[in-house]
């Protein structure tokens, strides 16, 4: 039996994403950022959650997780080393632990980069992954806490999983993504393409999450670090993959 995930915009461009195991009813969130939006559409869909599972730390992310525990009586996940941060939590995971979602399984990987402590919920057999602030569609998160080594780590991870796993990611930056993406790489002909779909989506009030893998192999700057047409183009063949990484992290933060 398939999962559903219902897609909950919050605040100006978070989204927290409701799953549901079709066999059984167990339904979950990733991240609340606000816990009215999500309320609301348990609500309307008639859903009883019973767990909450946290990316990270920052406020856009677990602001609502205190309010909808007691509104749903859901017990609530997120990374053993960052419980002091945390609202608390019920069940405190590391990576490479395996929660159960209903009949589903989902995998703790440790995503640090963005914030040491971030994790990332991969559900295998559905081909899912919640990757909150850790990898976006076009982009990857800004480097508050880790080291770009520690990111570049992070993204190896995720180009080692299979290309047709579908990417939920924390917030609806598609779009200034994309911007960056075709400053970097202006001939990549799939990413222009994706550029109009986005626009096209935004424009009929549409998300652009998720993304597949596969397709953010092609046009994901970040992602494409290790790819030695793409070096190339960048006139950096002979540095390092992590070389080529932290350019253009750096290049993003200006842009
Ligand atoms: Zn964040």
């Amino acid at each position: 039996m398939p999962i559903s995930v219902i897609i909950v915009p919050c605040l100006a461009d978070n989204y927290a994403y409701l799953i549901k195991c079709e066999e059984t009813g167990h339904t979950s969130v990733v991240d609340v950022p606000d816990a009215d939006p999500i309320s609301y559409m348990l609500t309307k869909l008639g859903w009883k959650l019973n767990t909450i599972l946290i990316t990270h730390h920052h406020s856009d992310h677990i602001d609502g997780v205190d309010k909808l525990r007691k509104l749903t009586g859901a017990k609530v996940i997120g990374a053993r080393s960052d419980a002091y941060r945390l609202p608390a939590l019920d069940i405190p995971v590391v990576s490479g632990d395996i929660i159960k979602i209903g009949s589903h399984h989902s995998e703790i990987l440790d995503t640090p980069g963005h914030t040491i402590g971030h994790i990332s919920y991969y559900f295998r057999n559905a081909k899912k992954i919640f990757t909150g602030d850790s990898l976006m569609s076009l982009g990857c998160g800004r480097l508050f806490e880790g080291t770009h080594k520690v990111m570049w780590e992070t993204l190896k991870t995720f180009l080692e999983l299979p290309a047709d796993t579908m990417v939920y990611s924390g917030h609806e930056y598609s779009n200034s993504n994309a911007k960056f993406a075709i400053s970097v790489d202006p001939s990549n002909q799939r990413l222009k393409e994706r550029y109009k779909e986005i626009q096209n989506l935004l424009k009929n009030g549409k998300y652009t999450v998720p993304t597949s893998l596969e397709l953010e192999f092609l046009i994901n700057p970040f992602l494409r670090s290790a790819q030695p047409e793409f070096k190339n183009k960048l006139n950096m063949g002979q540095k390092t993959d992590e070389e080529v990484f932290k350019f253009l992290r750096t290049q993003k933060d200006n842009f």
